[in-house]
Parts: C-alpha cells; structure tokens; sequence
C-alpha cells in the first residue's frame, strides 16, 4: 500500500502537520482520509488513466488528494490555484485533464475554466462537460473530504515504472509554461538520488512551503511514505511566519528559492538551529546569499535542477558552498551532466556551454507535444537551456540561461554576473540585470536594483541628513572597479522588488519592460 510500503513506519508517527490549524495526522490518520478520498473521487469516475486537475490552495485536502490519485491509478495535473480562468482552461486543455478538484477559493475561476473548454469542445461536437469536485474542512475527526456522494471501497492502483504520475507545468519563465511528464520511474529515482545524498529519514521534519504545483513544492509530500518523515505544511511563504514555524515545528528539512531565504534571513538574522537541510534552488542564489548563510551557520544546500528532472539535479553541501559559493555542487547518483557546444559537441572541464542532461529523473517528454519533445533532447541527453561550466571534479556552475546572454557591441556579458557585482555594492540588496534593443549597441546592459531596507530610492525626498539614498552613479563608480567597460550597466532603475515568476526566478520580460527600448 502507497502510504506504509516502507518497511518499519509506525502508523502512530506523524506523518503531516498542519500549521494552519496547528492539527497533527499520523501516518494512519492520513492513510484512512486518503482511503476515504479516494473512495469519493472514484464515486464521481476517477480512475486508472484520469487526468485529474488539482486546483486548490496547500492543504490537508491536497496532501491526502495526491496520495489518493496515486492510490487511484489517476495521473495528477497540479495547477497554480492563483491562474485566471483563462490560464487554467489553457492548461487543463494541454493536459487533457478529465475531472478537476478545487476548493472554495479556486471555485469559480474553475467553474469558468471548464466552461470555456466546453465552449471549445461544443465546436467539434464533443461537448462532454468536466467534472468538478470541491473539497470542503477535513476535521481532525470527521472525515468528510470531498461534498460528493458516499465512498466505496477502492483497491489500489499498480503502477509500472513508465507510467505518467504527474503532468507538471514549467514556470514560463522563457515562453508558455510546457505541460512535463513525469513517470513513477522518474519521482522514484529522484527520492533515491536525494536520499543517497542528502540521508532523510523518519527523524525528518521537512517544512513544506513552496508551492505544491512545482517539483520542490510537491517533492516533499510524495516523499513523506518513502521516507517515513513528518510533513509541516504552511499554506503559503511569509517571511516571519515561516521563520517561526521552523523553529517552533522544530524543522529539520526546508526547501526554498532565493527570494524567500533572503527575506528570512533579513527578518531574524539566522533560522532555526534545528534545521539540517536548507535545499536552495529554482532560480540563482547570489554569492552573498551564501556568505550570509556562512555567517550566520545556515546548513545551505544550493541546488539546480528543473521540472523536467522532477527536482534538484545537482547539489553543494554547506562546506562546498562556502568553499565556492557559485557552484551548485556535483550531480546526484546515475545523473549525467554534459557541457555542450552551439553544435552539440562536449566541451572539456571549465569550458562554458550549454548543460544537457540525463539520467533515470528525466521526462520522458512534454505532454501531447511531441515537437517540443524532440527539440529538447540531443545525443547526450536533455538539453537545459541553461549555460555552465564544469570544473575537473565534476561541480557545475548555473551561468545564465542561453536566451539571457547579452551581447552588446559584439562582446558577450553573463548578466549573472554583473548582477552579482551590483548586488555586493552595500545600498543594493537585490539587482537584475538584462539586454535592451539598442539602436548604436544592439543590445544595452540594463540594471533593476532593490535598494537595501532603511535605504531610500533616488529620486525620494531628503527629510533628515541621516537619509541614505541609492545612487546610481555611485553603484556604477563601484562596479567600474570590477568590471570590464563593455559590462557596465548604461540604463540602471530602481524598484523595491524584482519582477519574479511563481517559482521565484525573475520576470526577465518584465524587468526588460522597465527599459525604453531604441531599437530602430
Ligand atoms: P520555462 O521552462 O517555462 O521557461 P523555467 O525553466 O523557469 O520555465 P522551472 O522548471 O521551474 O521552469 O525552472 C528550472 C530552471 O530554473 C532551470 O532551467 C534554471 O534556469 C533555473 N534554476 C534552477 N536552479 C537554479 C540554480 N541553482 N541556479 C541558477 N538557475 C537555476
Ligand atoms: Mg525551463
């Protein structure tokens, strides 16, 4: 059975807590809501071969909603619970999703998804409407999981190792978000390659904050059975809440994009001293991120990975990263890394090329699109989009995706790189840096930079000679001293944030939009 196949869990351990209500769940206790879930969305058709939407907010309903797909035999398609209904419908439609489940906040963005696809299916007569299924308040007693009609007993599903389990949407960073397949073989061996590394186990009590349609957010909970660990879910990132949670859940494990470890740290100095794994990743870090989590005894693991290697690919323990703070360590068991040239060509050690995967967490391929399928795999494996470098001893460093490089007057700029500089100047907590259509240069190195808190923009009034301001030409004068000329940023302004996608890589277009562009 899904929930106690691993040999030696005590059903009376807990499996999840909630912290919204502050309810804990033992293994047994999630066992028979999942049984109880399952029994109701197969009462209104779900199974073996449904593909099953989920839109809802992180719950307990949505944790026991993906074992009880997987109990059912459905392929789950999370769907991020804040997509308009338009979005939604989009996605539902490149996924095939038969039946969705929402919940009270998604209901009627759902609702006009499913109407919209009707809509579409009316055109070519077929006009099968999609079932929708809500979840209403699991209490700690009742189990009352879905307001349909009474369960029956379900046997549970067998999966074969090339079988799609979950269809995951990319994060759009670089275009349409891309419907990924993932294979129990893929999500299996992902578990195993993070455990060989990383070592969980039932002692664990790994803090789930990320959203649960992205590989990070959903990795812990499809992990908790194989390790027999303790889930902590929060309903979402805040800064303090978060903080304290780690500490007062007593968190072992956490995994978090660079925004939300910085805004952490901001807030209380250092995290919580029962934290064994901090897992870093999804979009780069800044080496001063890291030095910070040196300073103040963070155990930061950076790691790379996407969602089509169904997580981390490659990780640093702490002594690692702050031996080499860019790097985002060696790749984890059976995963091949290879740097390759414009031509698909292996590169040899420190040579900078585009990353190309593979090994037994990689997708078979997108969903339904067989095109973007065969563009994205080569001879060695799955081509990243992502430009690094290797060192002798096999640890990989993330330059910059192969659409970001700038070239300007001929030269080629990581704009990684010149983010790190201005980032190191000590009024700038944050700054991104991209290339703007350029009439005399082609492109133009253009930086957005977060001033540091209690560091005031530019262009706002002085009202106490204490007032420190962000200076552009300052920030310039400081990156002219380690920066070749071509480098420097020409246009620079100023926000309080960066543009950031969902996952909390940042919006390149919309950092780009903040530019007048002259490109005549
Ligand atoms: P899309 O594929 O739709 O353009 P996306 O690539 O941002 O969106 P994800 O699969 O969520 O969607 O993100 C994976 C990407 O995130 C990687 O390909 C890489 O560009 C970036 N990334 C992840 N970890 C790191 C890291 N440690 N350093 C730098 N970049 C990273
Ligand atoms: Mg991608």
């Amino acid at each position: 059975d899904w929930l106690s196949y691993r040999a030696g869990i005590d059903p009376g351990r807990d499996a999840l807590v909630d912290t919204t209500t502050d309810t804990s769940y033992t293994f047994d206790t999630v066992d028979t809501l999942v049984d109880d879930l399952a029994g109701r969305l197969a009462s209104v058709g779900v199974d073996e071969g449904t593909h099953l939407g989920a839109v809802l907010r992180p719950c307990v309903e949505y944790v026991c909603l993906i074992h009880a797909a997987m109990r059912l035999g459905a392929t789950l398609v999370p769907l991020d619970d804040r997509l308009t209904a338009r979005e939604l419908s989009a996605g539902m439609d490149a996924a095939d999703v038969d039946t969705v489940v929402c919940d009270a906040t998604t209901e009627d963005a759902v609702a006009d998804a499913v109407a919209a696809l009707d809509v579409e299916t009316d055109g070519d007569g077929s006009a099968a409407s999609i079932p929708v299924a809500t979840v209403d308040e699991v209490g700690t007693d009742g189990v009352d999981p879905l307001s349909a009609v009474g369960p029956d007993p379900v046997r549970a599903a067998s999966w074969s190792l090339e079988d799609t389990q979950l269809i995951l949407f990319t994060s759009g960073t670089t275009g349409d978000p891309k419907p990924v397949r993932l294979t129990t073989g893929n999500l299996l061996a992902s578990a195993a390659a993070s455990v060989f590394r990383l070592g969980f186990d039932p002692d664990d009590r790994w803090l789930a904050t990320l959203p649960l349609h992205h590989a990070g957010g959903i990795s812990p909970i499809l992990r908790m059975p194989i390790y027999g660990m303790t889930v902590v879910l929060r309903e979402g990132f805040d800064a303090g809440a978060t903080a304290d949670d780690l500490d007062s859940y007593d968190a072992t494990a956490v995994s978090v994009v660079p925004t939300m470890l910085r805004r952490m740290l901001d807030r209380r100095g250092t995290l919580a001293e029962s934290l064994r794994v901090v897992l870093l990743g999804g979009a780069p870090a800044s080496t001063q991120l890291i030095e910070r989590c040196r300073n103040y005894s963070v155990p930061v693991f950076p790691t790379y990975g996407m969602t089509e290697t169904a997580s981390q690919i490659a990780t640093a323990r702490p002594e690692e990263a702050f031996r080499a703070p860019e790097s985002v360590g060696r790749p984890l068991f059976l995963t091949e890394v290879t740097v390759v040239d414009g031509a698909g060509d292996p590169l040899p050690a420190g040579e900078a090329g585009e990353l190309v995967v593979d090994g037994p967490t990689v997708t078979p391929g997108y969903y339904g699109d067989r095109e973007a399928t065969e563009a994205a795999f080569g001879e060695f494996g799955l081509h990243t989009g992502d430009v690094g470098v290797r060192t002798a001893s096999g640890s990989i460093t993330v330059l910059n995706r192969l659409d970001d490089r700038i070239v300007t007057g001929g030269e080629n700029v990581d704009p990684g790189s010149v983010a790190d500089v201005l980032a190191d100047h000590p009024d700038v907590a944050d700054a991104a840096v991209v290339g703007v259509p350029d009439a005399e240069w082609g492109e133009r190195v253009s930086a957005l930079l977060v001033p540091e808190p209690g560091v005031a923009p530019p262009d706002s009034g002085s009202d106490g000679a204490t007032d420190r301001h962000l200076d552009p030409e300052d920030v310039r004068a400081f990156a002219r001293d380690r920066l070749a000329g071509y480098k420097l940023p020409k246009s620079i302004a100023v926000a309080d944030e960066l543009p950031r996608t969902a996952s909390g890589t940042v919006d390149r277009a919309a950092v780009r939009d903040r530019f007048p562009a002259d490109p005549s």
